[in-house]
C-alpha cells in the first residue's frame, strides 16, 4: 500500500510525516541485567553498538516512535556466520533479545531494551537477469532492492515505503501496487536461509525444509529463526501507469462511491491494483481517493476508471502517467530517508462485500474526525493473489478475498497520542459488526484478543506444528509470534 507517514503522492495536507517526539527512548535505570562478555566476532562479521558508542543513535530511529526501545547491545550482523554465533550467544545466556531488520513493524515487534540481532549489515544483492532472480541479503530495503532490479529492467511486486525491510515484508506477505498483477511478495520467494534456535543455518526451499519455507510466506517475522538471505522471483518491466484521482463527498455520496469501488477493485482486469483511501475533510464530509498501477494499456486503465469517475464527479481530475518502474516506486514512496512518526493502525480483511448499512457505517464513523486525522486504506486483493491457493504458502487471504482495510492514523505530539488513539479504537469498534475478524500480519495490532486466528486462520495449526518441529522451546518469541499450540476460545 501507498503509505499515510510518506508524503508521497497524496497525503492529508495537515497530517505529520517527519520530527516527532519518542515516547519511549531508553529502558528504566536497572530494567537491563549487565551483558556477559561478547561473542569474539571480528568488525568483518558484525558492529556492536552500546548506549556509549558513537554510531548507536544512528540504528535507533524504528518507524513507529511510540514502540521504539533503546537496547543495551545491538549487533549488527554482516554474516550469516554473525547470526548463527548471536542466536546461539543469546540462547546460552538466556538473554531477552529481538530481531531487527527495517524496523518497521507497527507493534515495535523487532524492539528491545536487551538484544537486538540487527540484520542490516546483510545487504549484499546479486541480480541473475537471465534467470529473472534476486538473491538479496535479509538486511536490504525495498528500495535498495527496488533499485538494483531497475538498473537490470526488472522489477518486484512489494510495497511502497522505500525503507521498509524485506525481511518483516516478505515473511508477513507484502502488498503492493504490482499485487494484482503479479501477486505477494512472498509468491515470490524461492528460497530463504534461515538460522534457526540450534544456530544451525538451513535453506528452507520446495525441496529442502519446506514446511519452513511454507511458514516463510505468510507467517509473519520472527518466529522461527532468523532469515539471513532470500532468493527471490523477480520480473522484466520498463514502464507502469499510475494513476490517481479524488473526490470530496457527503457521506451519502461517498457510501455510494464506495460501493462502486468494492464492486470494481477486486475482480477489475489483474493487470490494475487500486487502494481506495478514504478520510475525514471536515464539516461532516469525506476525503476519497484512488490511487493505483497499471501494467496494461492505458486505454483499458482509462476505460475501467470510468467506473468510479461516472458515479460522482472528482474533485479534482483523474491523473494518469506512464513512468518507468523506479520512477513509479519513487512516485508512490515519497522522500526516500528513514522518517519515524507516532503511529497506530489496525486492519481488516473483507471477505464478503461491505453490505450498505457497512459501508455507510464506515463513513459516519469517520466523517466527525477532525480532517486529517485517520485515513482507511484500502488495498485491493484478487487478480494473482488469489490464483495461489490459501494453504499453498502461511498466508491466508486468497481467492475470496475483496480488500483489506487499514484504520491509520499518524501524529507528531505525544500529547496527542490518546485522542488518536480513540479515534482509531472508534472507527473499529463502528465497523465490528460488519467484519469477518481477519486481520494482516503485516498491519500487527496489540489490541487483537486472538491474534493468531486472525492472522493465519485456517493455517495456523500448521503453523503452529512448524513452530513446534523448529522452535519447540520457543525461542524466537515475542508479543504476537506463532504459538506452540493452537489458542483455545
Ligand atoms: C511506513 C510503512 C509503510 C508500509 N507499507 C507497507 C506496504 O506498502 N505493504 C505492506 O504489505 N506492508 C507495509 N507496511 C508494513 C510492513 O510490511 C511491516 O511492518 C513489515 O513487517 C516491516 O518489516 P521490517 O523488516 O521493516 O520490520 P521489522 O520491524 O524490522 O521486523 C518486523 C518483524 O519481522 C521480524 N524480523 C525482522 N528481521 C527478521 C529476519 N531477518 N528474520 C526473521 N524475522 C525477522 C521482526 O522480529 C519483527 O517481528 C508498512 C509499514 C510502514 C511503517
Amino acid at each position: 500500500m501507498e503509505h499515510p507517514l510518506r508524503v508521497g503522492e497524496f497525503l492529508p495536507s495537515d497530517a505529520p510525516v517527519a520530527a516527532a517526539d519518542a515516547e519511549i527512548a531508553a529502558p528504566p535505570a536497572g530494567a537491563v541485567a549487565p551483558l556477559p562478555p561478547l561473542p569474539n566476532l571480528p568488525a568483518a562479521d558484525v558492529q556492536f553498538l552500546r548506549p556509549q558508542d558513537a554510531r548507536y543513535a544512528d540504528y535507533l530511529p524504528a518507524a513507529n516512535k511510540r514502540k521504539q526501545l533503546a537496547p543495551a547491545l545491538r549487533a549488527v550482523c554482516k554474516t550469516e556466520h554473525a547470526v548463527a554465533v548471536m542466536v546461539d550467544w543469546v540462547r546460552s545466556n538466556g538473554l531477552s533479545f529481538a530481531v531487527r531488520c527495517g524496523g518497521h513493524s507497527y507493534e515495535g515487534l523487532s524492539q528491545s531494551s536487551g538484544v537486538a540481532i540487527d540484520v542490516r549489515g546483510l545487504k549484499q544483492i546479486v541480480v541473475d537477469k537471465a534467470s529473472n532472480l534476486v538473491t538479496a541479503g535479509s538486511g536490504v530495503s525495498l528500495y535498495a532492492l527496488y533499485s538494483a532490479l531497475a538498473a537490470q529492467g526488472l522489477a518486484l511486486q512489494a510495497g511502497s515505503c522505500p525503507t521498509v525491510g524485506i525481511s518483516g515484508h516478505l515473511t508477513g506477505g507484502g502488498h503492493g501496487l504490482l499485487a494484482r498483477s503479479h501477486g505477494l511478495t512472498c509468491d515470490g520467494l524461492l528460497q530463504a536461509n534461515v538460522v534457526d534456535a540450534q544456530a544451525r543455518v538451513l535453506r528452507a526451499n520446495a525441496t529442502s525444509e519446506p514446511d519452513l519455507w511454507w511458514a516463510c510466506r505468510g507467517g509473519g517475522g520472527g518466529s522461527f529463526g532468523i532469515a539471513t538471505e532470500f532468493k527471490i522471483e523477480v520480473f522484466p518491466l520498463k514502464t507502469t501507469r499510475v494513476f490517481g484521482v479524488s473526490w470530496k463527498l457527503s457521506q451519502a455520496h461517498a457510501a455510494q462511491l464506495f460501493a462502486a469501488w468494492q464492486d470494481w477493485a477486486p475482480n477489475a482486469p489483474s493487470n490494475i491494483t487500486s487502494i481506495m483511501k478514504v478520510g475525514p475533510a471536515g464539516q461532516g464530509l469525506i476525503t476519497m481517493r484512488c490511487i493505483g498501477q497499471s501494467v496494461g494499456s492505458e486505454s483499458e486503465l482509462r476505460s475501467e476508471l470510468r467506473r468510479l469517475t461516472a458515479v460522482r464527479p472528482p474533485s479534482s481530475a483523474l491523473s494518469v502517467q506512464s513512468l518507468a518502474f523506479l520512477d513509479a516506486v519513487k512516485h508512490f514512496a515519497g522522500p526516500l530517508a528513514y522518517e519515524s512518526g507516532l503511529m497506530k493502525a489496525k486492519s481488516d480483511y473483507v471477505l464478503t462485500p461491505l453490505a450498505s448499512e457497512g459501508i455507510e457505517a464506515m463513513m459516519a464513523a469517520v466523517a466527525p474526525i477532525v480532517s486529517g486525522g485517520i485515513v482507511l486504506l484500502c488495498d485491493s486483493y484478487g487478480g494473482r493473489i488469489a490464483d495461489v491457493a490459501a494453504d499453498a504458502t502461511a498466508f491466508p487471504r486468497r481467492a475470496g478475498t475483496q480488500y483489506c482495510i487499514q484504520y491509520f492514523s499518524s501524529w507528531s505530539r505525544s500529547a496527542d497520542t490518546a485522542a488518536h488513539l480513540a479515534d482509531v479504537a472508534r472507527v473499529y469498534a463502528a465497523m465490528r459488526p460488519f467484519m469477518p475478524g481477519a486481520s494482516y500480519v503485516n498491519y500487527c495490532d496489540l489490541d487483537l484478543d486472538d491474534y493468531a486466528s486472525a492472522y493465519w486462520g485456517d493455517n495456523l495449526a500448521r503453523l503452529v506444528a512448524v513452530k513446534q518441529q523448529y522452535d519447540p522451546d520457543d525461542l524466537f518469541h515475542h508479543a504476537q509470534s506463532v504459538p506452540l499450540s493452537v489458542p483455545t476460545a
